[in-house]
C-alpha cells in the first residue's frame, strides 16, 4: 500500500499560554480529501501551517508521503498552498504566476509552461493567461490560485478557508468546480474551512476541531448523521439539538419530524424566510425549531401544528456546550 499524502502523529503547537493544538493526529489518504473543520480560532490554521512548515510545532511529527518532515524548512516538504487571499504575484502573468512554483522546483521553462498551462486548462482559465492578477475577479484569482499549486505537482494539496472571499453564488459553484477538479488531480488535500457545508460538500472524511483538539474524525455523511456530542450537533447546523438531565443532550434530525399527524402542539414564534416559516412548537422533548413550506405553515391551526416525532430516530448525546 502506498503510504498517505499525510500523516500527523500527536501534533501540539502552542503560542505562549494559548493552546493551538493540542495531541492532534490525523491521516490524508493518497487523492483523499479531508477537511480540517471547526469555528474560528479553534487551531486550523495552526496545524496547516505546522504541515507547510511555517511554523514549528512544539511536539509530535509530521509526514508527507511517508517521509518524516517536522524538521524540514517550507521548500523542502512539496506541498502546493492555496491561501485565502490567494497571494498571487501582482508583477506576474497568469501563465508566470502558475509557471513560478514548476519553475523554483527545476523545471526547465518549457516543461514549467507545459504543466502551467495543464494545471489552468483544469481549472478553466486556458484563455486569461496574458492577464495579470489586478485584471481577474475573485473567483478567476481562486482559480489561478489553485491552477498554481496544482502545477506544482505536489502530492499534498492544503488549502485555507480557500472560498471564503467569494460571495455565496460563486462559492457554490466552484464547490462542485473543486470537487472534480480533487478527483482528477489525485493529490491527498487538506482543506481548512469553518463552513460545514464546504467541509460536507468537498470532503470524503471530516476532521472536526474544537479549541486545539480533534473532537470527531470520520465520513462527512457519517459525521452529519452521527455527531458524537451536542457541540459537534449543533456546529455542523444541526437546529434541534435539546438540553435533556444528567448532562446529556437530544439531537431532533430534521427527517424524524413528521407534520401533520400527531397531537397539535402549541407554535410559539413565527419568523418569515426567503423560503417559508420558521415556527417554533413546544414539544415534550423540548423547544423545536422547525423550517415550514408554505404548505406546511398552512397546515397551522388555531395557533397549534400537529406533528410527531419518530423517536427512534433522536439520538442521546453527551452535552459538551458549555464552556470552550
Ligand atoms: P483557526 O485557523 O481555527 O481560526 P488559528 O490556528 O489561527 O485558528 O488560531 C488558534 C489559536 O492560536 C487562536 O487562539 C489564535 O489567537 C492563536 N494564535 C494563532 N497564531 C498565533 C500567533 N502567531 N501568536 C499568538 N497566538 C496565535
Amino acid at each position: 500500500m502506498s503510504s498517505p499524502a499525510l500523516a500527523l502523529h500527536h501534533l501540539s503547537k502552542r503560542y505562549g499560554s494559548t493552546v493551538a493544538a493540542e495531541d492532534v493526529s490525523l491521516t490524508v489518504g493518497a487523492g483523499e480529501t479531508v477537511a480540517l473543520l471547526g469555528p474560528s480560532g479553534c487551531g486550523k490554521s495552526t496545524v496547516l501551517r505546522c504541515v507547510a512548515g511555517l511554523e514549528r510545532p512544539d511536539a509530535g511529527r509530521v509526514e508527507i508521503g511517508g517521509r518524516d518532515v517536522t524538521p524540514l524548512p517550507p521548500e523542502a516538504r512539496h506541498v502546493g498552498l492555496v491561501f485565502q487571499d490567494y497571494a498571487l504575484f501582482p508583477h506576474l502573468s497568469v501563465l508566470g504566476n502558475v509557471t513560478y512554483g514548476p519553475r523554483m522546483r527545476g523545471a526547465r521553462r518549457a516543461q514549467a509552461e507545459g504543466r502551467a498551462r495543464e494545471a489552468l486548462a483544469l481549472v478553466g482559465l486556458e484563455a486569461l493567461t496574458g492577464r495579470t492578477p489586478a485584471q481577474l475577479s475573485g473567483g478567476q484569482a481562486q482559480r489561478v490560485a489553485l491552477a498554481r499549486a496544482v502545477a506544482t505537482g505536489s502530492p499534498l494539496l492544503l488549502l485555507d478557508e480557500p472560498l471564503s472571499n467569494l460571495d455565496e453564488q460563486l462559492r457554490a459553484r466552484l464547490r462542485s468546480d473543486l470537487r472534480a477538479l480533487f478527483g482528477q488531480v489525485g493529490a491527498g488535500v487538506l482543506l481548512v474551512t469553518h463552513d460545514q457545508r464546504e467541509a460536507l460538500a468537498l470532503a470524503a472524511r471530516v476532521a472536526v476541531m474544537r479549541a486545539g483538539r480533534l473532537v470527531q474524525v470520520g465520513g462527512a455523511a457519517e459525521v452529519f448523521a452521527r455527531p458524537a456530542t451536542a457541540w459537534v450537533a449543533a456546529f455542523l447546523g444541526h437546529t434541534n439539538v435539546l438540553t435533556a438531565p444528567g448532562g446529556l443532550a437530544r439531537l431532533v434530525p430534521e427527517g424524524a419530524v413528521r407534520l401533520g399527524k400527531g397531537n397539535p402542539l402549541p407554535v410559539t414564534a413565527y419568523q418569515p424566510t426567503d423560503t417559508g416559516t420558521e415556527v417554533t412548537v413546544v414539544h415534550p422533548l423540548g423547544t423545536l425549531t422547525l423550517h415550514l413550506s408554505p404548505r406546511e405553515a398552512g397546515g397551522i391551526d388555531e395557533g397549534r401544528l400537529r406533528l410527531s416525532v419518530d423517536e427512534g430516530r433522536v439520538l442521546t448525546l453527551p452535552d459538551d456546550r458549555e464552556g470552550a
